[in-house]
């Protein structure tokens, strides 16, 4: 089948980056044990270890909705609440299954407005109602990089921290593209994680370069207890569980988690330069990871359409443009190029 353009419209259209590629071969050699009892499993959990320098209890799960509903229900009994942004993918992505996996734990949604929680927004959330009547508030969760391609610095997350702290609640972060997240601020894993606060990572492995996986990242290892058997009810739990932990020893030990994420950043950086000042045209959103949003006339995203450009608009209300690892950066000036091209004609019928 002949492979067409590349587009942008999600960093899940990538492929396979070779590293976890060449790592899934590697653990093809033969037979092995099943259900995690491999030593490819073994490797990559302590993988994570070294890389979060910390003794953290590890699980690897198919997907984002998966790790972040069962490391929620982890943490929740189904009379708790969780408060997340509006924007946050538990609440407008997963299908209600943060609920259906709690048994019931609401979210306690933030107003709209805002892609980031706030201290002050957490506070209003979890002491506004103290009442045996109300979902007694459990879990924040935040979103590192947020939905719209935002960063929490590390003062924001331990401000947050700091508030979890006093209020009783445990902090949990989405990090569908934490490594996205990483290669913005520079600092270490550990430094945007345990060591500012946070509980709970999910760390995501499909929009960095895998095929399919997501790890479940506890650094309070009590807070692991049982998650195993919560995997395998969820259906969570992979039979040849190799062939999803393995491609993180690639990404790990390679670097490549790192510099694919760096890649993808650069690309919706080199996006945003080369369309700046088209008139018509702007940015949605500060860009500080893999993502661009663009505001334009409708009448331009349709001449972009035309011209053969995917991409989505039912987030953050623009259009979204996701780079992965293997983004082209010729075609990324391609679809400037068009961007200032259908600008141009948009003003030139217009005078
Ligand atoms: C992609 C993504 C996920 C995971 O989604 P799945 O399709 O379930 O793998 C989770 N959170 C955020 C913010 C995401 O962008």
């Amino acid at each position: 089948m002949a492979t067409s353009a590349q587009q942008f419209g999600s960093d899940n259209y990538a492929g396979i980056c070779p590293e976890a590629l060449a790592a899934m071969t590697r653990a093809n050699d033969g037979s092995c044990v099943s259900y995690g009892d491999d030593e490819w499993t073994a490797l990559a959990a302590d993988a994570f270890r070294t890389l979060f320098e910390s003794d953290c209890e590890v699980f690897f799960v198919f997907n984002g909705t998966a790790a972040n509903s069962l490391a929620l229900a982890a943490l929740c009994q189904s009379f708790h609440s969780v408060i997340c942004a509006s924007a946050a993918h538990v609440e407008t992505d997963e299908c209600g299954a943060p609920e259906f996996f709690s048994n019931g734990s609401k979210l306690l949604v933030a107003p709209p407005g805002s892609s980031k929680l706030t201290p002050d927004m957490i506070r209003t959330l979890a002491t506004g109602r103290a009442d045996i009547h109300f979902p007694k508030p459990r879990v924040v969760t935040i979103t590192q990089p947020t939905e719209t391609g935002q960063v929490y610095s590390l003062d924001e997350i331990e401000a947050i921290a700091a508030v979890c702290r006093e209020l009783g609640l445990k902090l949990h972060m989405d990090g569908a593209r934490f490594a996205h997240a990483c290669a913005t601020l520079g600092c270490s894993p550990a430094e945007m994680t345990w060591k500012a606060g946070v509980d709970v990572l999910c760390f995501g492995g499909t929009k960095n370069g895998m095929a399919v996986g997501e790890a479940v990242i506890f650094f309070d290892r009590a807070l692991a207890a049982d998650f195993d058997y919560r995997c395998k009810q969820a259906g969570q739990l992979a039979s040849k569980m190799r062939f999803l932990s393995a491609p993180w020893i690639g990404l790990l030990e390679s670097g490549a988690w790192l510099s694919n994420a760096r890649h993808g950043n650069a690309c919706a950086t080199r996006l945003a330069g080369a369309i700046a000042g088209i008139s018509g045209v702007e940015l949605l959103f500060p860009v500080q990871a893999n993502a661009v949003f663009i505001h334009a006339p409708e009448p331009l995203l349709d001449d972009l359409r035309r011209r053969g450009w995917r991409f989505y608009t039912f987030i953050g209300g623009g259009a979204r443009f996701m780079f992965a690892w293997d983004a082209d950066p010729e075609r990324v000036e391609e679809l400037a190029a068009d961007i200032a091209d259908a600008a141009r004609l948009m003003s030139t019928a217009a005078a």
